[in-house]
């Protein structure tokens, strides 16, 4: 079963290439992001909780994170495999997907980084803020989640460098070209 951790600083393009992704090897894909903004709509107790942390530009706590994912995969059955599209952000949230995955007899098979310059995020995230009216793509706010980035999710880089899993792309360019880069690093683990 493929498990892909596609990861990459806001703005990077990630949730794009999973759509493509999702199509082109019919595998699961969670965004947790996304589920987070569906439980505020909802109005859930979790959506209220996670708002106060999205509006800030901040993680929500790992804890909380964690047993959201599992009960997402829980729900995943007779999959193929799975894109984790905003997960893991931090140390704590790989280790835990690592035990999870175990638990299941699979692991991480590959960590795809979207590499794009800062300005370039800026950028795609203002014009995204004014395209889709989402609350958190306001120049403040991307400049405290570009912070949180660096600071809390960019460790990552370096933690799935020591599990062998680690694959740069080159985020900043042609949407196809981009595309293309990913889908020859899941099709060469998948071959695997
Ligand atoms: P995204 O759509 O992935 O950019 O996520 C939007 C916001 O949701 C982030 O800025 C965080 O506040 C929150 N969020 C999404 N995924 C996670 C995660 N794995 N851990 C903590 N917070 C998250």
């Amino acid at each position: 079963m493929l498990n892909i951790v596609i990861f990459g600083a806001p703005g990077s393009g990630k949730g794009t290439q999973s759509e493509r992704m999702v199509e082109k090897f019919g595998l699961n894909h969670i965004s947790t992001g996304d589920v987070l903004r569906a439980e505020i709509k909802n109005g859930t107790e979790l959506g209220k909780t996670a708002k106060e942390f999205i509006d800030q530009g901040q993680l929500i706590p790992d804890e909380l994170m964690i047993d959201i994912l599992a009960s997402v995969l829980d729900g995943f059955k007779d999959s193929k495999g799975v894109i984790f599209d905003g997960f893991p952000r931090t140390i704590a949230q790989a280790e835990e997907l690592k035990k999870m995955l175990a638990a299941r007899g699979q692991e991480v098979s590959i960590m795809l980084d979207l590499n794009v310059p800062e300005e370039e995020l800026m950028k795609r995230l203002i014009k995204r803020g004014k395209d889709s009216g989402r609350a958190d793509d306001n120049e403040e706010t991307i400049k405290k989640r570009l912070l949180v980035y660096n600071t809390q999710t960019c460790p990552l880089i370096e933690w799935y460098k020591n599990e062998d899993k680690y694959f740069h792309i080159e985020g900043h360019g042609q949407l196809e070209e981009i595309t293309e880069q990913i889908v020859e690093a899941i099709s060469s683990v998948a071959r695997s």
